[in-house]
């Protein structure tokens, strides 16, 4: 078996790559050739840690596999990252563990990669402005990966405490535009692209504050009771998203299917826009929303990748097992 430290991560897959192989993954999906199991999450009662497991087996690929690992919130006063995950990867045919793989910056990468397939598929090709709602560790890998898919032309900025937006200003600088920090009013009436990386417990944006033609990803719902966007949003947008079972239950649309303002048959699989079994945006004032939960797929597809690479590279560190 193989083990591809997390320090080695950076230097073996990059934002561009990992989009590429979730566009991979989820089409899979929507053709209902790889399947996501059922999410494990506890609190385990010992350093308020969340803990738990995403598994999957992606039959096209062969990736079987399952990242384990969570939240402890503590960590940073320890100088580590609060989110530790690592992805194990089996051999499909025997069972066997075939590699360990550093699952922390693959974890970010990969949940960019999701809202950077969002927009490449379902914003405006004119769309010129992106607003950021959320300026944490995972805005600033959502907002560069998202800045590949258009030539965007300025980039604005909300958060909870205002301190936080140099991050935001700083991506911005590397890629030469002008950033803004603005009010949810504004952000709504000029971005054409909203992504939503929070992780709040209430609505932020509201439905009446986005204009029609916007594309939004909202990825920072990935637990029952977090919530970004208000519910009535949902109901004026074409919904889109990674797995309709975790969105409808986890995601943002927990929300809308809970007070019944869409059902979950009206959701519907990137997929499938993927494939073509769907024409995904269909008209210029057309509101898209896509609700990304995180998928194990997603992990296990990335880990995947960056095993052949480590191996070919002679990276990889070979253990008997
Ligand atoms: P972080 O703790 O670094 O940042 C959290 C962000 O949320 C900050 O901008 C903070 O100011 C803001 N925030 C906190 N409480 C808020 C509130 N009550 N109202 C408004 N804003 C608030 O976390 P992160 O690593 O950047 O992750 C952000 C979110 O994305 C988390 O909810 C995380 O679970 C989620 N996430 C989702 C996926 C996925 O695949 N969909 C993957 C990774 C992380």
């Amino acid at each position: 078996m193989f083990i591809v430290p997390e320090h080695e991560i950076s230097g073996l897959i990059t934002a561009a790559d990992c989009v590429a192989v979730v566009e991979q993954v989820f089409a899979a999906m929507a053709r209902g050739s790889a399947t996501n199991f059922p999410v494990i999450r506890e609190a385990i009662g010992h350093a308020d840690a969340l803990y738990g497991f995403k598994s999957g087996f992606d039959r096209e690929n062969l990736a079987l596999g399952v990242k384990a690992g969570g939240f402890w919130p503590q960590n940073m006063a320890r100088g580590l990252p609060n989110h530790q995950s690592s992805i194990f990867l089996f051999n499909a045919d025997t069972g066997q563990l075939r590699a360990v793989v550093g699952g922390n910056l693959l974890t970010a990468l990969r949940t960019a990669a999701a809202s950077s397939v969002s927009i490449k598929h379902l914003a405006r090709p004119d769309a010129r402005v992106i607003g950021m709602i959320g300026a944490g560790h995972q805005s600033t890998f959502q907002l560069r990966a998202a800045l590949d898919q258009r030539p965007f032309e300025k980039v604005l900025g909300w958060n909870i405490d205002l301190r936080d937006l140099h991050r935001l200003a700083a991506i911005a600088a590397e890629k030469g535009l002008p950033f803004e920090a603005v009010d949810l009013d504004r952000m709504g009436a000029e971005a054409e692209v909203i992504i939503t990386v929070t992780s709040s417990f209430a609505p932020i944006l509201q439905a009446a504050q986005v204009r029609p033609g916007t594309h939004l990803a909202c990825m920072g719902t990935d637990t029952k009771g977090k919530q970004e966007v208000e519910a009535a949003l949902l109901a004026r947008a074409t919904v889109f998203t990674d797995e309709v079972a975790q969105s409808t239950s986890i995601g943002e649309a927990q929300h809308a299917i809970r007070q019944g303002l869409i059902r979950a048959d009206q959701i519907t699989e990137i997929g499938a826009v993927l494939n073509g079994a769907h024409p995904g945006r269909t008209a210029a004032d057309q509101i898209t929303l896509f609700d990304g939960t995180g998928v194990a797929l997603q992990d296990l597809a990335v880990a995947s990748a960056v095993v052949e690479r480590a191996v070919a590279r002679g990276i990889a560190i070979e253990v008997t097992f």
